[in-house]
C-alpha cells in the first residue's frame, strides 16, 4: 500500500532522518519504537506531508506523490491534498474543535475536504462513532468528554475520512494512565478489521499483541526490525536493548 524508498529529512544541517526504506503491506499494522530525538514524529509526518521530505519518494498504491523536475522530487498544493485525504493521523492532542458538538467535529472533514452532502456527512459521523463506542455522545461537547473519550473522537475524526492508511504519533501519552486502555482497545479493533496502520507508542505491552512487525529507529536510521517476537523479545542491538530495559 505504502512504500518509502531513501526518505531523508534535515532541519538545516541537521539530519533527521536517513535512507528510510519502508515497504507497509495492506492490512499491516507497524510499531515504531525509539528514544526521543531518533525521528519517529518526523517520519510520520514525512509520510502525511506534514513534514516534505528532503529527499527520496513515498509511493502510495503504486503511485509516486509529487513529480520529478531537474532532479528533484516536487510537490503540488494537489499533491499535499490528496495525501492528507488517503492518509489520516491521530495526535497526542487531539485537537477537537471545542465549539462543535461530537458529531460536527467528525463531519467536517467529509464536509469541507470531500465536500459530501450534509446526509453522507452524517452517516459516515454515526458509523465512525459507533466504532469507537461513542455514538451516545455524538451531540455532546469535546469539554464533556473524559480525554480517553476525546482522543477516540479524534480517531473516528480520522477514520470519517475513509483513508487507506492510518497513523498514531503516542495517542495515548497525554492521557491518564486509567484512560490507555480504552484507547489502545479501539485501536487493537482497527487493527484486527485489517486496517493498514503505522504507530508510535511506548506501550510496549500493546506493540506485542497489536504489531504485526517493529521497527526500532535510532538516529534517523532504522536499526533494527522484525516480528515484537525479534525486537521485543530478542532484540539483537545494544540500542535495543538498553531502550527496551529503560522502558519495561
Ligand atoms: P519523541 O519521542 O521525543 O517524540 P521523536 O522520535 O518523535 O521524539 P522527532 O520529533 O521526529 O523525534 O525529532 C527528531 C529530531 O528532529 C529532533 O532532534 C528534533 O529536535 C528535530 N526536529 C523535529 N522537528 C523539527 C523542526 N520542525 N525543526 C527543527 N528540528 C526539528
Ligand atoms: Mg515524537
Amino acid at each position: 500500500v505504502l512504500r518509502l524508498e531513501q526518505l531523508c529529512k534535515s532541519f538545516g544541517n541537521l539530519e533527521v532522518l536517513k535512507n528510510i526504506d519502508l515497504e507497509v503491506r495492506r492490512g499491516e499494522t507497524i510499531v515504531l519504537l525509539g528514544a526521543s530525538g531518533s525521528g519517529k514524529s518526523t517520519l510520520l509526518r514525512c509520510v502525511n506531508f506534514l513534514e516534505i521530505p528532503t529527499s527520496g519518494r513515498i509511493i502510495l498504491q503504486g503511485e509516486v506523490v509529487g513529480r520529478q523536475s531537474k532532479g528533484r522530487t516536487v510537490y503540488s498544493e494537489q499533491d499535499l491534498t490528496q495525501i492528507r485525504k488517503r492518509v489520516g493521523m491521530v495526535f497526542q492532542h487531539f485537537n477537537l474543535f471545542p465549539h462543535m458538538t461530537v458529531a460536527q467535529n467528525v463531519m467536517e472533514g467529509p464536509r469541507t475536504v470531500l465536500g459530501l452532502s450534509r446526509t453522507e456527512c452524517r452517516q459516515r459521523a454515526t458509523k465512525h462513532l459507533d466504532k469507537v463506542g461513542l455514538g451516545w455522545k455524538a451531540d455532546a461537547y469535546p469539554a464533556h468528554l473524559s480525554g480517553g473519550q476525546q482522543q477516540r473522537v479524534a480517531i473516528a475524526r480520522a477514520l470519517a475520512m475513509e483513508p487507506e492508511v492510518m497513523l498514531f504519533d503516542e495517542v495515548t501519552s497525554a492521557l491518564d494512565p486509567e484512560l490507555v486502555g480504552e484507547v489502545l482497545e479501539t485501536m487493537k479493533e482497527l487493527a484486527d478489521e485489517g486496517m493498514t496502520m503505522m504507530i508510535v507508542t511506548h506501550e510496549l505491552g500493546f506493540a506485542y499483541t497489536v504489531a504485526d512487525r517493529v521497527l526500532f529507529l535510532s538516529e534517523g536510521r532504522i536499526l533494527e526490525e522484525g516480528t515484537p517476537t525479534d525486537v521485543l523479545t530478542n532484540p539483537q542491538e545494544t540500542a535495543t536493548q538498553s531502550f527496551l530495559r529503560s522502558h519495561s
